[in-house]
């Protein structure tokens, strides 16, 4: 061992994943500087083994234990790169804390990431998986992402246009096995305009008393929406939205809208239709479900929740049952957001 990383064998995940599944792995490595991960890596017992990056598990359903090295980044430097006074370029280690970091960045008047406040995770999962919260997505703040890459065996500097992003997706989420991401690069604009398309973040803001909100306001409102309308991992095990909102042709949009007039649908790239996941959940009675202690929340239909001790097979059985019915009443299928062990979904 080293100051730079600890090894653990068959550590419990139970405490380690927020859907509070009693996985174990067969090796944990809690990595304290990101240069030590050639060697962590590199390790002869750890050479052939799957790897997992695990930061708050706020975003994995573990269906069986991990046979392989789970790896908690502990790195979590943030420091300013460049300012010009309007415009600052911020770089965060991976393993700072989401949340705690939109709050440093609205604490200096950097603007940009207040939609995306209280989501939970690290800042190295965030490109990961391109986290979007009322109408913003974080690669609209991302100037670079660094990352070790496992394929060519060296630290990679990747540009936006280099890192695949798409809704809720990303070329690291593609090849979980290829990336380890170590830092995030931001640009944030202290004068960019707030972004108030979601009706529930306008009413929520006119509720404060604040039509025209500073970015730390708007943050102020996102936390409020989100601590009323999600239920707490400290209270009941969930991984936030376990679906994510099905993209389809505009046609079959239609259609399904003409046969269900209540169905949000919102336009999409390339002038297809977002629909809302938790609606068709709903509308299928999955709302508030429960069988032994895995279940669909009764407060959002798109969170999976844990009552007790559920175990990954039973939550991924629950979330199945609910992709079928929803695609043998609407014909679309849905997906699941967080990224499942030891099943296809
Ligand atoms: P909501 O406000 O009840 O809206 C339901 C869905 O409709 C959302 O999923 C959203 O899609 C879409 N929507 C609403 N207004 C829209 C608009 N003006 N333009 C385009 N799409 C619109 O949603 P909610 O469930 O309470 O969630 C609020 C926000 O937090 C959403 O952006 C959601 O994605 C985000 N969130 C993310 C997670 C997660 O785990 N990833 C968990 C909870 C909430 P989008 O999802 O595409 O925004």
């Amino acid at each position: 061992m080293t100051d730079a990383f600890t090894i653990e064998r068959d550590a419990p995940l139970a405490a380690r994943n927020t859907l509070r599944v009693a996985a174990t792995a067969r090796w944990l490595a809690s990595v304290r500087d990101p240069a030590a991960l050639p060697e962590v890596l590199g390790r002869r017992e750890f050479r052939d083994v799957a790897v997992l990056v695990l930061g708050e598990g706020s975003n994995v359903l573990f269906t069986v234990d991990f046979d392989g090295l789970v790896l908690f980044p502990a790195w979590r430097d943030v420091r300013v790169v460049a300012d010009d006074g309007r415009v600052a370029r911020v770089r965060a280690g991976a393993g700072h804390g989401w949340d705690a970091f939109v709050d440093w960045t609205l604490a200096q008047g950097l603007a940009g990431l207040e939609n995306l406040a209280l989501i939970p995770g690290l800042v190295g999962a965030a490109p990961i998986q391109n986290i979007g919260a009322y109408g913003v997505e974080v690669r609209e703040c991302i100037a670079a992402v660094e990352a070790w890459d496992r394929r060519a065996a060296g630290f990679a500097r990747l540009d936006p246009s280099a890192c695949g992003f798409g809704y809720r997706d990303s070329a690291f989420r593609r090849e979980p096995e290829r990336w380890i991401v170590t830092a995030v690069e931001f640009e944030l604009d202290r004068t960019r305009a707030p972004r108030l398309e979601y009706a529930g973040v306008r009413e929520e803001l006119a509720g404060m008393g604040s039509p025209r909100p500073t970015p730390a306001q708007v943050a102020q409102a996102v936390r409020a929406l989100r601590r009323r309308k999600l239920p707490d991992p400290a209270v009941v095990g969930n991984a936030g939205s376990f679906f994510k909102n099905p993209v389809v042709p505009a046609e079959l949009a239609a259609q399904l809208r003409a046969a269900n007039p209540a169905l949000p649908v919102y336009p999409a790239a390339d002038g297809s239709g977002k629909l809302s996941a938790a609606w068709l959940i709903e509308a299928c009675g999955w709302r508030g479900f429960r069988e032994g202690d895995a279940g669909i929340s009764a407060q959002h239909a798109l969170v999976l929740v844990n009552h007790g001790h559920a175990s990954g097979a039973q939550l991924l059985d629950v979330a199945r049952r609910v992709v079928a019915s929803v695609e043998a009443r609407f014909g679309v299928r849905l997906e699941p957001e967080p990224r499942i062990i030891g099943a296809d979904f």
